[in-house]
């Protein structure tokens, strides 16, 4: 069995959020906007889903809005708020997400003028940067809270309170700080926050956008008004089900994935500093499961397939969905060479992880860098 280090990409769905979805899949299969029993069993399983997802962000049921995962949330933000508002200015940091960026820089098309937000060379928000590029008017801002490859955790509360006192309206993606760090939607002082199921050990295809309900964005997707007119079509009753099953085991055990996963990343960077690696945000704050490391001119790329073959599952680059080989924008964002960027692979542990397993992972990369030094020594 490969050793699993990817949970940044995708978790495994637990047992106890998969026995709550089984009977969603089989006997329980009724549309939840049908009025007969099955229909109002279906209702029911939503409506607990959404008390569950509320709560693990600290909101009310009604502020929930179901959608297909953190993309799908984040479109719906990015588009439905400029729908709804006056073109101006939209603000977003340099190291999003894909699924932010991108219909962020589309906005360009429909009158909006794109400023994104920099970071300094620990992959940390320069907050000087974003007070200034909120002195002109700008509709809305996303900064996430946690980067997806870094696992820097972003100052969102600092900003959210520039765009508050800017008029503009603060969205953070928050799809790697669940579960893996303390996240509250008024604690941290936005508008609307991106929330997906599959980083937490739910099922893939269900996420949520999480908003004040004073915010009046425009639906992306049109039709049969659910989700209170702002996301059509039936819903995924399982996969709602299994996602609030989800947000309410990260709330129990949060302590304890937090303290687990860092235990092992402290292993972690304990050995790659002996082995010579260079570590991305080491110095800022970071979620505890995560690290982002290279080695000088050895290939990312190279690396992850090799410890692959040895029996470990590590990401290089942005990884979630990306298939090019150019190197990560963040890492690009914070100012790192691009022959560096190249070499980055991510290490993203998860609740199953064992001290033994990051030992022998360790022991791996010391092997296989040795190696690729020697073959390269050899090329030259
Ligand atoms: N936002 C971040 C920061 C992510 O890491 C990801 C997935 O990798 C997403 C959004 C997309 O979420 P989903 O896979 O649920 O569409």
């Amino acid at each position: 069995m490969q050793a699993y280090f990817d949970h940044n990409a995708t978790t495994r769905i637990d047992q106890r959020v998969l026995e709550a979805m089984l009977p969603y899949l089989t006997d329980e299969y009724g549309n939840a906007s049908s009025r007969h029993d099955l229909g109002t069993r279906a209702r029911r399983a939503i409506n607990r889903a959404r008390e569950q997802v509320a709560a693990v962000v600290g909101v009310q049921p009604a502020q929930v809005v179901f959608v297909s995962g953190g993309t799908e949330a984040n479109n719906l933000f990015t588009r439905g708020a400029a729908a709804y508002l006056k073109p101006t200015q939209v603000a977003v940091s340099a190291i999003e997400h894909p699924c932010v960026m991108k219909p962020a820089l589309d906005l360009a098309r429909s009158g909006w003028s794109v400023r994104k937000l920099r970071v300094g060379a620990e992959g940390f928000l320069d907050l000087g940067d974003a007070g200034e590029a909120l002195s002109v008017p700008t509709g809305a801002v996303s900064v996430m809270l946690a980067n997806n490859e870094t696992g820097v955790i972003q100052p969102v509360r600092e900003v959210a309170e520039m765009a508050r006192a800017a008029g503009a309206w603060m969205h953070t993606d928050a799809v790697q700080a669940l579960g893996k760090i303390a996240v509250s939607f008024e604690g941290l002082g936005v508008h609307a926050m991106t929330l997906s199921a599959h980083k937490i050990y739910g099922p893939k295809g269900a996420g949520a956008l999480v908003i004040d309900k004073r915010l009046q964005l425009k639906p992306v997707i049109h039709g049969g008004g659910h989700e209170g007119g702002l996301r059509s079509g039936t819903e995924n009753v399982p996969a709602i089900v299994g996602f609030g099953a989800a947000c309410e085991l990260a709330a129990n055990r949060l302590d304890h994935v937090a303290r687990h996963t860092g235990l092992l990343r402290e292993r972690l960077d304990a050995g790659l500093a002996r082995l010579g690696a260079g570590i991305f945000g080491r110095d800022a704050p970071r979620i505890p499961n995560t690290t982002y490391f290279a080695f000088e001119n050895i290939d990312g790329e190279t690396l992850v397939i090799e410890l692959n073959k040895a029996g470990f599952a590590v990401a290089s680059g942005a990884a979630c969905s990306s298939t090019s080989t150019d190197p990560s924008t963040t890492l690009l964002a914070m100012g790192v060479e691009p022959e560096l960027a190249r070499g980055a692979v991510r290490v993203s542990f998860g609740v199953t992880n064992t001290p033994e397993q990051v030992e022998q992972l360790v022991s791996s990369l010391s092997t296989v860098v040795a190696r690729l030094r020697q073959l390269a020594a050899v090329a030259v």
